[in-house]
């Protein structure tokens, strides 16, 4: 297998190789960002995507049942001893009118990727079954990450079921209540570090690569296969038919990466004719690549960036000591690792990004919840971004709209209970309190 995919560096003017065997998370030669990158003539590739529904047969098959490797000939990167599944990618698109009336879409057109399903209760276990089936080819025994909470949890659910030493680093304080008690319960070890999530990253790069101990964080190239899968799904549960948008929220960028990467596979390879528009949402108080791509006009440029505007763009954000701030703590990221990458995947897209605030991401929130399935702050970014790109008339009347939720809504109990409680929005749902009396009781019920 290992001949057909082998490690690419993206920057065009390097393009270095490496072997697949080798735990490397950035470009020997140039330190830019690496691909898996297979030579699709020599693996075999399914004609039609259809093909693949051979497989909800076999579900007693754990590869088949896997929501990620039942499309293993579109990320055949490791033997399929060495993949490691614990179930993941049993998700859900959901068709749904009432958030899609909120944004001012059509009937019929919004469907919500509802990927806190997954095991952990987030999106990032797909891309841990595909790190983890590498840090298993390679051998390795220790494996770290930084987080913002679910790269942890997910992380060290899937260390454990791999019987792998694991250590999560952690900003201080600003990490939701349902990740940390994941990643603790999961047995992590846990630091937690006087910095941010931003810090936490710089050091465990540096780490990873002194020690040579495994790095899980999304600069993993075998994080974003994995994440692939999440369109396959999508295109699945459309019959096969691909969306007019994709809209995600974007942290630290893999997943908008990863969607990018799957459909330039999927068009080369002749599976798809077309691919969708893709919409990357920031929060204002993490709006890093918003800033640089809306407004200061940075591009992928077939690979030549302006790597100068970045070192820039970032050399100023120390000098101000700015720290990103808001409540959805999963995107609250000012340097995000693939970020040239997501500028790449906006190339292929013909994307774009926009930043909403907290209010708007809390009051979306409220919404999805309202109306049938819970999520976390950051994921109802993409639903915020939907109704302000309605707003800007940007996504048209009968476009077909595809909203990632990332994370499940126990992720962040305490953000869902202040809004309520407190009254922070007009979806704000207030507990009723009342006397311990029947009369009383009744009266509250018809309010
Ligand atoms: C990690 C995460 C994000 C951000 O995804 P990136 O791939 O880092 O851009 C968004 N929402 C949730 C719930 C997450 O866990
Ligand atoms: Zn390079």
């Amino acid at each position: 297998m290992s001949n057909h995919v082998f490690g690419h560096c993206i920057n065009p003017d390097c393009g270095a190789t490496y072997d697949i065997e080798e735990s490397l998370f950035s470009c020997r030669a140039c330190g830019d960002l690496l691909d898996a990158r297979y030579d699709w003539d020599r693996m075999e590739v399914p004609d039609k995507l259809s093909w693949f529904e051979q497989r909800w047969a076999s579900r007693d098959n754990r590869l088949d049942f896997s929501g990620v490797w039942r499309f293993r000939e579109l990320l055949g990167f490791c033997n399929e001893s060495d993949c490691v599944t614990i179930g993941e990618g049993q998700t859900l698109l959901q068709q749904n009118d009432q958030v899609a009336q909120y944004a001012g879409l059509d009937k019929g057109r919004l469907f919500l990727e509802y990927e806190g399903l997954n095991p952990s209760g987030s999106f990032k276990d797909n891309g841990m079954a595909g790190a983890f089936s590498h840090a298993k080819m390679v051998g390795a025994g220790h494996v770290l990450c930084a987080s913002t909470g679910n790269t942890s949890a997910s992380m060290a659910m899937y260390a454990h079921s791999c019987g792998m030493k694991c250590s999560v680093f952690i900003g201080s304080g600003r990490i939701a209540y349902g990740k940390l008690s994941q990643a603790l319960d999961f047995g992590a070890r846990t630091i937690q570090i006087l910095g941010d999530f931003d810090d936490c990253m710089r050091q465990v790069k540096d780490i990873c690569q002194k020690k040579n101990l495994y790095l899980m964080n999304s600069l993993n190239p075998f994080r974003l296969e994995g994440q692939k899968t999440i369109m396959y799904r999508v295109l699945e549960r459309l019959g096969w038919q691909v969306p007019d948008w994709v809209i995600v929220p974007g942290g630290n960028l893999g997943n908008s990466s990863s969607f990018g990467k799957a459909f330039d596979e999927l068009k080369y390879l002749g599976l798809i004719d077309r691919v969708p528009r893709l919409a990357v949402i920031n929060a204002t108080g993490a709006n890093t690549l918003f800033d640089l791509y809306e407004n200061k006009g940075l591009r992928f440029n077939g690979g030549k960036v302006d790597d100068a505007a970045i070192d820039d763009y970032y050399r100023k954000l120390n000098e101000t000591g700015y720290k990103p701030h808001t409540l959805a703590t999963a995107i609250e990221i000012s340097r995000p690792v693939n970020l040239k990458k997501c500028l790449r995947a906006l190339e292929i897209c013909n994307g774009l990004v926009r930043e909403v605030t907290d209010a708007d991401i809390l009051q979306a929130k409220a919404v999805v919840g309202r109306y049938g399935l819970g999520c976390e702050p950051a994921s109802a970014a993409s639903v915020a971004g939907l109704k302000l790109l309605r707003q800007e008339g940007i996504v048209n009347d009968g476009e077909t709209v595809v909203c990632i939720l990332t994370g499940h809504q126990l992720k962040d109990p305490n953000a869902t209970v202040n809004y309520h409680v407190e009254g922070q929005g007009e979806f704000s749902n207030r507990p009723v309190e009342v006397e311990n009396d029947i009369r009383a009781i009744i009266e509250a019920l018809d309010g």
